[in-house]
């Protein structure tokens, strides 16, 4: 556990130009985190209250890159956080027909990228469990490992206008802070969005997207250097994001996109 106390007053806006952190600017020792709060959103301010903080990362990972890594590491840096564990996804509730990498593929591309960090670690509860995965079985899941922790959910803040109609959204707000990554120049509309428990993080590095990537592979462009050496080893091992990709290598997301979802 690291102990390190979270930004001091952070309610800062990005007014101005360029990126704005939340660390106390006083302490030359800090260094200077490549993101930035977004408008009217604030970094909690509360004192550490001696239990541990958790972040959870929660995303497809289909292929996990140097943007997740890079955002992980500012998140973790920014409040303080004692890890992060990073979640794939089994499958997605509101995507329809979609094809995703089978969940063991992109689990063992995220074990690869992580290893190297001490703080960083990788969860099976969302591809172990049955069904459609829904955030607040994950929280649940993970509460069962870290019964004393405070949770931060990080995730891409693309996600977030929809978080009002995930599964049992009232009571994800009582489980964890939800912090939500943005592309440079991203716009989220919070309306409707308890403000208190969201923070948007801009972290340059998001310009790296997994779509990009499997379009790069598919076309036989490099993708060194947007994702760990190991992943492109694995992708290129495995023939992943090819045209020629067998089918059992893939599969199909069936959940609708309409509505509110049902427990
Ligand atoms: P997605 O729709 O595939 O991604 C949307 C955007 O967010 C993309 O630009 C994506 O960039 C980015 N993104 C996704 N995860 C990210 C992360 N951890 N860090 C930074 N950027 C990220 O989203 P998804 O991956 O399926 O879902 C994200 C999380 O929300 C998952 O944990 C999922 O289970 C959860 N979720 C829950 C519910 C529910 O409970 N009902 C519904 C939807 C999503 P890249 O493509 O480059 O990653």
């Amino acid at each position: 556990m690291s102990g390190a106390e979270p930004a001091g007053d952070a309610r800062q806006s990005t007014h101005g130009s360029g990126p704005r952190h939340t660390t106390d600017s006083s302490d030359p020792s800090q260094p200077t985190p490549h993101a930035a709060v977004a408008e009217n959103v604030r970094v909690p301010v509360k004192p550490h209250s001696g239990r541990p903080r958790i972040g959870i990362m929660g995303g497809t990972f289909d292929p996990i890159h140097h943007g997740h890594l890079v955002a992980a590491s500012e998140v973790q840096h920014t409040f303080g956080l004692d890890e992060v564990v990073f979640v794939p996804t089994g499958r997605h509730p509101f995507k329809r027909d979609q094809k995703v990498t089978l969940p063991e593929h992109r689990y063992l591309m995220t074990v690869i990228a992580t290893a190297s960090n001490s703080r960083f670690s990788v969860s099976r509860v969302d591809i172990e469990r049955e069904g459609t995965t829904y955030t607040i079985d994950t929280l649940r899941d993970l509460r069962r490992v870290y019964p004393d922790a405070e949770f931060y959910f990080i995730t891409g803040a693309d996600v977030l206008p929809d978080i009002l109609r995930w599964k049992d959204s009232d009571e994800l707000w009582t489980m964890a802070h939800f912090i939500g990554v943005t592309r440079p120049g991203h716009r989220l509309a919070t309306t409707g969005l308890p403000p208190e428990g969201i923070t948007l993080l801009e972290v340059p590095a998001m310009a790296i997207s997994s779509t990009d990537c499997r379009k790069r592979v598919a076309a036989g462009a490099p993708i060194w250097y947007l994702v760990p050496d190991g992943v492109v080893q694995y992708i290129a091992k495995y023939r992943l994001y090819r045209n020629d990709m067998p089918i059992s290598q893939e599969a199909s997301n069936g959940a609708s996109r309409v509505g509110k979802e049902q427990g």
